[in-house]
């Protein structure tokens, strides 16, 4: 099999609900950009790939990768995934590029063998909880009553993402804990709002609400920040959301002690190889990789992944609105059909493109 031609079209979107982070950090762009990658391969199957961000990919595309994918095998994942990362030391482009091409490749290959891609991957679950994964609103009782809305859709698991103050946040917390009671799963993420000794103090707070896992407090870029943080703390301090390197970097994370759970995805960790590597790097350490973000491919990851616990889905908005794949008991199931199960009509994204090569 051969790739014959690539194509790359970029839409943009607009969100109609508010997405709103802690304090300093930005807010999404209410208007993004996000360029699929399609590879046209001799045997009539094609192969679907996304990335965040719209000139960035398709520059990349149409300098690098395009004159590179051309002809190649694309059954030969492992091969072009190496191939990527000496692309990356020239480029240092962002680590969702690799996931633009790779989960393309096992998009074909899933069509191929004719199943959906998580079987392809391994299969352990034909179904997982997905927790709510709020925005930041602007008071507890605010956050309480979407905590209520989120539990009356069948959610059994929440996870903050709050204001990024660490007394406030920590009040917020044990708030929630004593409205929910002690069987609904809360988790808590800092988005690297804090220093190393108000992490310190919000993780205690956690630990006394009995959170799940206490996630980013820091950016990662400390080894010695977070492994000092784990040795403090007996709450799961889940790390390697953002660090680059994929299972190269995560190795060390583990390693040096800095993280008691790691983090994994196809966005963020080299497309669904990396992402996989990350998860079973973790499991020979018996650690969970949980899954980041949102989107079918991290669905198939979740499906795939035995030590992963939950798939993330974000709730934004009041009254709430989440994803519509989530059902009524809170969980999201497999997709049906072969390779990835995106559902793109071509001839309306050509219209609706942007910009396309
Ligand atoms: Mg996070």
């Amino acid at each position: 099999m051969k790739i014959i031609a690539v194509h790359a079209y970029t839409v943009r979107t607009k969100t109609k609900v508010p997405f709103v982070w802690r304090k300093g950090l930005l807010g999404t762009d209410p208007t993004s950009e996000q360029t699929w990658l399609r590879l046209v391969t001799d045997e009539g199957i094609e192969g679907w790939g996304r990335a965040p961000r719209g000139a960035i990919a398709l520059d990349l595309v149409a300098r690098r990768l395009k004159p590179w994918l051309i002809g190649k095998n694309p059954l030969m994942k492992e091969l072009l995934w190496h191939e990527l990362w000496e692309i990356d030391r020239i480029e240092e482009f962002p680590m969702y590029m690799m996931g633009l091409v790779d989960s393309a490749l096992w998009d074909i290959t899933a069509k191929l063998a004719g199943v959906p891609l998580y079987q392809l991957l391994g299969g352990y679950r034909d179904r997982i909880d997905a927790y709510a994964s709020t925005v930041t609103y602007a008071t507890t009782k605010e956050f309480l009553d979407v905590a209520d809305q989120c539990l009356a859709r069948g959610f059994r698991a929440i996870k903050l993402h709050a204001w990024g103050d660490a007394r406030k946040d920590a009040a917020l917390c044990q708030a929630l804990r004593k409205h929910v009671g002690p069987d609904i799963a809360l988790m808590y993420d800092g988005s690297a709002g804090f220093d190393p000794y108000e992490s310190l103090y919000l993780g205690r707070a956690l630990e006394d609400a009995d959170y799940l896992w206490y996630e980013e407090p820091m950016r990662e870029f400390s080894l010695t920040a977070y492994s000092r943080l784990c040795e403090q703390l007996d709450i799961p301090v889940l790390t390697a959301e953002t660090s680059d390197g994929c299972h190269f970097n995560v190795a060390d994370f583990i390693a040096q002690g800095a993280a008691d759970m790691v983090r994994t995805s196809f966005g963020y960790k080299g497309g669904i190889t990396g992402g996989l590597r990350v998860a079973h790097l973790a499991d020979s350490f018996q650690l969970s990789a949980e899954v980041h973000g949102m989107g079918v491919e991290n669905i198939h990851l979740c499906l795939a992944i035995r030590n992963n616990h939950y798939y993330e889905t974000l709730v934004m908005g009041n009254p709430v609105v989440f994803e519509s794949c989530i059902d009524a008991r809170g969980q999201v199931h497999a997709p049906a059909g072969p390779g990835l199960g995106h559902d793109i009509n071509l001839k309306a994204l050509e219209k609706s493109a942007v910009a396309k090569l």
